[in-house]
């Protein structure tokens, strides 16, 4: 049976609203995403799976300093950059990483890890010497750190909170895909809050918390704040809507992002897909920084 690819990507949830958000950026902020989009869409074209489209769409974001994943992730309260990273295929098949900064693209050593067998989530000092082990190239920890981050953090220390509310806070990054075969798969890659304890971490790297994907139900990449995400098991949750409680995906999308997670000071938002190619993208803050695209159809990105 051939099933329909669709794409879909996020860069974050945003806390401007559109009256205040400038204009010039928010084009140069769209032209990027379709940029990301299209490595991931090329893939699923050729006809490749979904594991490689998401990749190939997280591993586009982790490089633009604008995003908070990779180069230009934020600064934990010690000004040290911890990076968090997961990837999950629908098959089951999973890796994720925390507490990186020493490799340049966190997904990638995600992925990596998702073909090890009898492994799925390493952290710290072990993920970083594993990441020798496999032969990634180290990076210093200066690769990751710009000066708009830096600001950030100054800004954030003088307010004594973790600062989420600046227009250049662009957040995490995550892709979702269903390929013709009708495979699904999810990554999402992060440098988490900015002024955030050391050692913390989020929902992104957690599988069924910010990342999950089964082939039988849907792929969900999640946003915002994660320890709400976390408590909440929103990916999960959402999948688990389908494919016990016969929920159509945006019921499910609807119920846990509109209703459930506003009340619990979950700000935030999520991207999934169906083995139908169906997209969801949602948000309960200002903004999400997303594109996407359903084979047949053009590319589309939007903020707001
Ligand atoms: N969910 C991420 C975290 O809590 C942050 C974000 O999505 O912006 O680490």
């Amino acid at each position: 049976m051939s099933h329909r690819p669709a794409l879909a990507l996020h860069g974050g949830a945003g806390v401007l609203p559109q009256d205040r958000f400038p204009a010039d950026l928010a084009e140069a902020l769209q032209a990027d995403l379709h940029r990301c989009l299209a490595e991931g869409w090329a893939v699923l074209d050729a006809g490749g799976p979904a594991l490689d489209a998401v990749c190939a769409c997280v591993a586009a974001l982790e490089a633009i300093p604008w995003f908070n994943a990779g180069h230009g992730a934020v600064l934990n309260a010690d000004g040290r950059v911890e990076c968090d990273a997961a990837v999950m295929a629908g098959d089951g098949r999973c890796g994720a990483v925390a507490g990186i900064r020493s490799v340049r693209q966190p997904i990638h050593l995600a992925r990596r890890l998702l073909e090890e067998p009898g492994l799925v989530f390493l952290a710290g000092a072990g993920a970083e010497a594993y990441a020798r082990r496999e032969r990634f190239e180290p990076v210093d920890e200066s690769y990751f750190i710009t000066p708009q981050r830096q600001a950030e953090l100054a800004q954030a220390r003088q307010l004594g909170t973790v600062s989420l509310d600046t227009a250049e806070r662009f957040g995490t990054v995550g892709a979702v895909a269903c390929d013709a075969q009708g495979r699904l798969a999810a990554a999402t890659s992060t440098g988490g809050l900015t002024n955030k304890t050391p050692g913390r971490i989020g929902d992104s790297p957690v599988i069924g918390a910010g990342t999950y994907a089964c082939d039988d139900s849907c792929a969900v990449s999640c946003t915002g704040i994660g320890e709400v995400f976390l408590r909440q098991v929103v990916a999960h949750d959402i999948a688990a809507r389908l494919r016990y409680g016969g929920q159509s995906l945006p019921a499910a999308v609807e119920t846990v992002v509109m209703e459930q997670l506003p009340p619990l000071g979950g700000e935030g938002g999520l991207i999934a897909v169906t083995p139908a190619g169906e997209l969801v993208l949602a948000h309960n803050s200002p903004s999400l920084y997303r594109a996407w695209q359903r084979a047949g159809d053009p590319p589309r990105a939007a903020i707001f």
